[in-house]
Parts: structure tokens; C-alpha cells; sequence
């Protein structure tokens, strides 16, 4: 064994005999080719001389075919020029060094190997090469690569928790705020800013449907999104048209005609609660052109909110309704008498401030015992209501028509002058004589009233001197024959 001879010499230097020498040779190549690691030695040009079981096992090569041979031929036939030039340089450094590595075997498969190379002297101490101890390591290799995914993998899930656990605060949190609303407005501003906390880097809008339900109005918006100049129509949204969320990935083709301005990707969810679309939420998200759904953590954040919004704003609705009934009276659809005494001081107050008229017109149907008593208490009912939807019609959304009690209704008209209380009331009287009522095939004659206007300030300036003024004016009215419109502090007018 050639590579043992320096060694072997420093031996006999010792004071060792030949045949012990040669004995001690066959030792050593015993013990290297059972060390269980692959040794290779080599010389400064990297040409193998010596290479041991192990690294037969190890690289595919035989002894016979690796020794003689330089690396380049071997199992380092996949290093670039540049590589295996730094390995020859190492070779001729006599550098003690330790790498983990990938080399080819002979089959062509590849091998992860720990490699640690040393020196190799020669009896005067000259450099004459290097022997390298080189451990397959792909098994460990492997293992630690997975090892290193399963904790990536378990990062991502660790994050995603805590994603999940803040948005869970950040919804629980808008879901008490949103319990505590009073007013709609409110509503939407606690929604816009829950929406802003769980997609900040985002833009988007809820819009809301209006009573009528033939368009939804802008309610409120975060990011760059800005209130549309129009409301939109619930055709013009695939997610209304569908009843389910539409995603649009960039450049998508399948746009909602409220969105076909950009080419941005987005998502429109319906908002839904109590078995109704209430609204829709319009959010600028990333959505995957493949499978045309934004990212799992996104499109649970999505349904998360959404969910939790539809809800909140069909109570918020139920509420509304249930105030609204507790002031309006139920027959008429009218306000009650004391919402109108309620909206009286307000509107008073308002018109002090702004120097303006406040009129109050008071109306008495004539008669009404005698048509009663002639077509029946339900008929009475009914034109009663048909009266009172006629007056509604002819009155502005500003104006707060009232039934005061029994067959008598009040009219609050703010920032209307005398004149403009007579012309509303010439309105009304035409809307009226113009009701065609037909009760169980019955033809019902319109009936007609009496009229008492009263003005503010001049007829007075609380609510009650007002209601009083406007009351003498319908007295006065009856007086002069029914039929007929009073203005407090004149004469009445003819019938017309
Ligand atoms: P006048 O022209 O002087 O106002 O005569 P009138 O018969 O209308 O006046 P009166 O005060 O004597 O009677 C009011 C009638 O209005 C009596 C009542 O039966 C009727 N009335 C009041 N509220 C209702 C109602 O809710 N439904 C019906 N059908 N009738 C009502
Ligand atoms: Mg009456
Ligand atoms: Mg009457």
C-alpha cells in the first residue's frame, strides 16, 4: 500500500523490523477498509490512490476502477470548472477542512455526503496530497429537510392562528359595537372601520337596499374606494344576482357592471340577515385566476365579516321598524299625535334659530258620524286611510303629517309661509275629491273637511298656542259651513 509508506517509514524510524513493518501494513489496511467510513486519498492532482471499501459502497466505483483515476472522472464529474479548480487548490493548500456536500455516484443517483479532508505528508513532512473521510448523509438529510418543513409548516399555522385569533377579537369586538348602535349611520361607520382593520391594505364599499329595494345606496368605504355618484342597481352585481359571493380575479371577464371601470381583482359578498339580502360589500382582494378564490385566510375573513355584518344590520333594522310603529299610527300609516307634538317643539326651536315659518294645519273630516252611519264603521275605515294616504301624497318627505285623534289629522309644514300652506292645502283638497274609493262593491262618495292653518310666529310661538290657533281657525271653518279653509285671525273662505 503505497499510501501507508510515509507512515510505515516514520514507523522503522522507530526502530520496527522489516517483517514487523509488513505486518503492521496488512493491519492498517485492514483497519481502513473496516473503519465503516469511505477514505480516499489522493494526490495533489487529485488522482485517487488509494480508496477503500466504504467508499466502493458509497460512490459505486470499485478500488480497481477509482485508484489511478482523477475526481473529475469519478464522483465529482458534476463540479463546474470553477468548482473543482477551488478543489484543487484545496488539495494543494493542505487544508483541514469539513462540508457537507451533494457528489453523483456511479448509478447516476446522487448522494449527500459529510466530507472532512486532512493533509497528507510525506515522511519529511512535505505535502504530497489528501485523505478524505466522506459519510453518506442523505438519509439524515432527508429527514432534517422534512423536519425543516414540518416547522415552516408549523409556523404558517402558528401565524394563521394568531391571524384567526386577532380577527376573532377585532369581529367579537365590532359584533358588541354593532349590538349598541342606535342609528344606521352609526352602523355603517363600525363597519367600515372593522373592514379597514381586517384587510388594511385594502379598499372597498358597503352599499345598503333601500326600502323600495330597486337600488342599493352607498353607506360608507375605506382605502381608495370613493361614494359612486349613483346607487346601484342589484342587476348590476353578480353576487346580488346570485345570491352568493363573486370573485374576479385581475383582468377577470365575468365583471359586475358596478366594477367594469378597473381591471383590478375583487371580491362582492352579499350581506345577508333574517332571510334577506340586506346589502353587499364590494372589497378590492387578491383573487387566484385558477381557482378564482382568494387566498384561504382571506376568503374566511370575507365570510367572517360578512356573516357577522347581515345579522347585526337586519336587528339594526328590526329595531328601526319597531320604533317606527310606536309612532305611527296603525290604521292611517300616519305619525301619532305625539310624535307630531315631539316634531313640533323641534321644528319651533329650528325655525327660531333660522328666522323662518313654521304651519300647522289642522283637518276635520265633516261629517263623519252621518258616513258611518250610512256606509258602515269599516267603510269609514277605509276612506279614513285613503284620505290620509291622499294628504301624504301631497305633502313634502320634510312635512310631518299626524292623526291627532278619531277622524282629525294635523299637518306640520316647516319653512312654509301662509301662502304656501294654503297652496299645499288647495293640493291636498284636489287629491281628495279626487279618491275613488270602492269598499266590498260598495262606491263611497269622497268625503270632504275642514281645514284650520295656523303660522309661527304669528299665530304663536309655543307648540301649544299654535295647535290652539290652528284648532279656533277649523272651529271657525265648520262654523262657516264645512267644507272650507281657515286661516287663524281672518274670516273663513268660501267652499271651493
Ligand atoms: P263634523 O263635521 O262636525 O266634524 O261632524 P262629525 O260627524 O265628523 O263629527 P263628530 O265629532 O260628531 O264625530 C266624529 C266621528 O268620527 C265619530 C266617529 O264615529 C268617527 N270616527 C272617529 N274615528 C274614527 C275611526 O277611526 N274610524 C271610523 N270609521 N270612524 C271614526
Ligand atoms: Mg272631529
Ligand atoms: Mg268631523
Amino acid at each position: 500500500m503505497q499510501v501507508l509508506k510515509p507512515q510505515a517509514g516514520r514507523i522503522a524510524e522507530s526502530g520496527q523490523s522489516k517483517a514487523d513493518l509488513h505486518e503492521l501494513d496488512q493491519v492498517l489496511a485492514q483497519v481502513l477498509e473496516q473503519t465503516g467510513e469511505a477514505i480516499i486519498v489522493k494526490d495533489l492532482n487529485a488522482v485517487v490512490t488509494y480508496w477503500n471499501r466504504e467508499a466502493t459502497a458509497l460512490y459505486g466505483f470499485s478500488a480497481h476502477e477509482a485508484v489511478g483515476q482523477p475526481l473529475r472522472k469519478l464522483h465529482a464529474a458534476d463540479l463546474s470548472e470553477v468548482e473543482y479548480a477551488r478543489l484543487l487548490e484545496r488539495v494543494r493548500a493542505g487544508r483541514l477542512t469539513s462540508s457537507s456536500t451533494e457528489r453523483r455516484k456511479k448509478s447516476g443517483e446522487i448522494v449527500r455526503v459529510d466530507l472532512k479532508t486532512s493533509p497528507l505528508l510525506d515522511a519529511h513532512g512535505k505535502l504530497v496530497g489528501e485523505i478524505t473521510v466522506a459519510r453518506d448523509v442523505t438519509a439524515l438529510h432527508r429527514t432534517e429537510e422534512s423536519l425543516r418543513g414540518n416547522i415552516r409548516a408549523l409556523a404558517a399555522t402558528v401565524r394563521q392562528l394568531e391571524a384567526f385569533h386577532h380577527d376573532g377579537k377585532t369581529l367579537s369586538r365590532m359584533t358588541e359595537l354593532l349590538q349598541s348602535c342606535t342609528q344606521r349611520a352609526e352602523a355603517y361607520s363600525i363597519v367600515r372601520e372593522t373592514s379597514a382593520q381586517l384587510f388594511p391594505h385594502s379598499s372597498g364599499s358597503l352599499f345598503i337596499f333601500r326600502e323600495s329595494r330597486d337600488v342599493l345606496e352607498y353607506a360608507a368605504s375605506w382605502g381608495r374606494s370613493r361614494a359612486p355618484e349613483a346607487g346601484l342597481a342589484p342587476d348590476d352585481c353578480w353576487a346580488l344576482r346570485l345570491g352568493s359571493p363573486h370573485f374576479v380575479p385581475r383582468k377577470g371577464a365575468i365583471r359586475c357592471r358596478h366594477a367594469h371601470e378597473d381591471a383590478d381583482s375583487y371580491a362582492c359578498m352579499p350581506v345577508q340577515g333574517q332571510g334577506q339580502t340586506l346589502g353587499l360589500l364590494h372589497i378590492a382582494v387578491e383573487v387566484n385566476p385558477r381557482t378564482m378564490r382568494p387566498a384561504r385566510p382571506i376568503d374566511r375573513r370575507l365570510h367572517a365579516l360578512t356573516d357577522r355584518v347581515g345579522p347585526a344590520l337586519a336587528n339594526l333594522k328590526l329595531r328601526d321598524a319597531l320604533r317606527e310603529m310606536a309612532l305611527r299610527d296603525s290604521l292611517t300609516g300616519l305619525y301619532n299625535r305625539r310624535y307630531l307634538e315631539d316634531a313640533l317643539i323641534r321644528e319651533l326651536h329650528r325655525a327660531e334659530r333660522g328666522a323662518k315659518p313654521v304651519s300647522v294645519v289642522m283637518i276635520d273630516i265633516d261629517h263623519f258620524k252621518q258616513f258611518n252611519d250610512n256606509f258602515g264603521h269599516d267603510a269609514g275605515d277605509f276612506v279614513l286611510s285613503a284620505l290620509a294616504r291622499a294628504i301624504a301624497k301631497s305633502i313634502r318627505p320634510s312635512d310631518i303629517a299626524c292623526r291627532y285623534g278619531g277622524e282629525e289629522l294635523a299637518i306640520v309644514l316647516p319653512d312654509a309661509s301662509l301662502e304656501c300652506a294654503q297652496e299645499r292645502v288647495a293640493q291636498m283638497r284636489v287629491a281628495i275629491r279626487n279618491t275613488n274609493s270602492t269598499h266590498l262593491g260598495q262606491a263611497l262618495p269622497p268625503p270632504t273637511a275642514s281645514y284650520g292653518i295656523a303660522v309661527y310666529p304669528k299665530d304663536g310661538t309655543r307648540p301649544a298656542d299654535l295647535l290652539r290657533s290652528a284648532d279656533q281657525a277649523l272651529y271657525r271653518a265648520k262654523q262657516a259651513g264645512r267644507d272650507r279653509v281657515c286661516v287663524a285671525g281672518q274670516a273663513a273662505h268660501d267652499a271651493s
